[in-house]
């Protein structure tokens, strides 16, 4: 390859795999198998994901895949939302709004939020391995001063297909495209700070809630959520296993009605291994399987 080649191979336009559009060099990004992918289809995907670890097929399947929770956001959720909460209400930088009735939520984004090309993505609370409050603080200009607030937020990491599941809370399940750590930022300087540690304890406040991290609440008899879940669960299990027997016995017919209530344990039987998640879980399944 002459120099002039290899010059026109770095700076030279490229064709996008996905549009079949002309891409410079500032507005490409390079994919597996020595493809590239433009800005503007770019912009269909994940937020949150690096494309250079997927080929063009991997990355037109995430590409459905976002369609489809924008669909889910537009035609399930907005149309029927009871309450959401959000960290913060509105912003021009990151936060999270929960849609706790439908087991999902997403990651507000003021840069982004009013742009129609971008779809709205959205996670499901059980794709959540861990979140932490993240604090960086900068050098002061002058040698001696305090350090200077730089960047605050929360760091959400999913469980991803490599993870340890074993070692995690029952119940989660893998997102099939994000591995990466996601940085949720609520502040970017010293004036944002106050109201940044208010909304990051609120938001992590609120997973602490979906994930039954909660210290034992007053009037229960000494008995936390989960005991509680426990106990509902033991006796929804052997109503359960009574009624399998009866319907044995009988000849194996069993009414709507029967159905409906050995489901209602089933699902205390599941609420109480996964901690509370799986009503989120149910949730969120629903909530997709409203969308072909
Ligand atoms: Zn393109």
């Amino acid at each position: 390859m002459g120099l002039g080649d290899f010059f026109k191979n770095i700076f030279g336009k490229k064709t996008c795999a996905f549009c079949g559009g002309e891409c410079g060099m500032m507005s490409r990004t390079k994919i597996k198998g020595d493809e590239y992918i433009c800005s503007k289809c770019d912009d269909m995907c994940s937020n949150f994901i690096r494309k250079s670890r997927f080929t063009k097929p991997e990355l037109e399947g995430h590409m459905e895949y976002m369609k489809r929770l924008d669909r889910i956001y537009k035609e399930v959720i907005l149309p029927s939302i009871q309450k959401h909460e959000s960290y913060p209400s509105a912003t021009q930088r990151q936060g999270i709004e929960f849609f706790d009735d439908f087991g999902m939520f997403r990651i507000m984004d003021g840069s982004r939020d009013s742009k129609d090309r971008y779809p709205t993505e959205l996670f499901r609370y059980d794709q959540v391995a861990s979140y932490e409050p993240y604090y960086e603080e900068a050098e002061p200009e002058e040698a001696g001063k305090p350090k200077v607030f730089h960047e605050g937020g929360i760091i959400i990491r999913l469980v991803g297909s490599l993870d340890d599941t074993t070692k995690m809370q029952k119940g989660l399940r893998a997102h099939p495209y994000i591995t990466e750590e996601i940085k949720v930022c609520f502040a970017t300087n010293d004036r944002e700070k106050e109201n940044y540690l208010k909304y990051a304890e609120n938001a992590i406040h609120h997973f602490d809630y979906i994930f039954g991290v909660e210290s034992k609440a007053l009037f229960s008899f000494g008995m936390s959520k989960q005991e509680k879940r426990d106990l509902k669960a033991a006796v929804a299990f052997t109503k359960t296993a009574f009624d399998a027997v009866k319907v044995a016995k009988s000849g194996g017919e069993i009414s709507e009605e029967k159905k409906a209530e050995i489901m209602e344990n089933m699902h205390a039987i599941d609420d109480a291994q996964t901690g509370g998640l799986a009503v989120y879980t149910r949730a969120a399944d629903s909530a997709e399987a409203k969308i072909q």
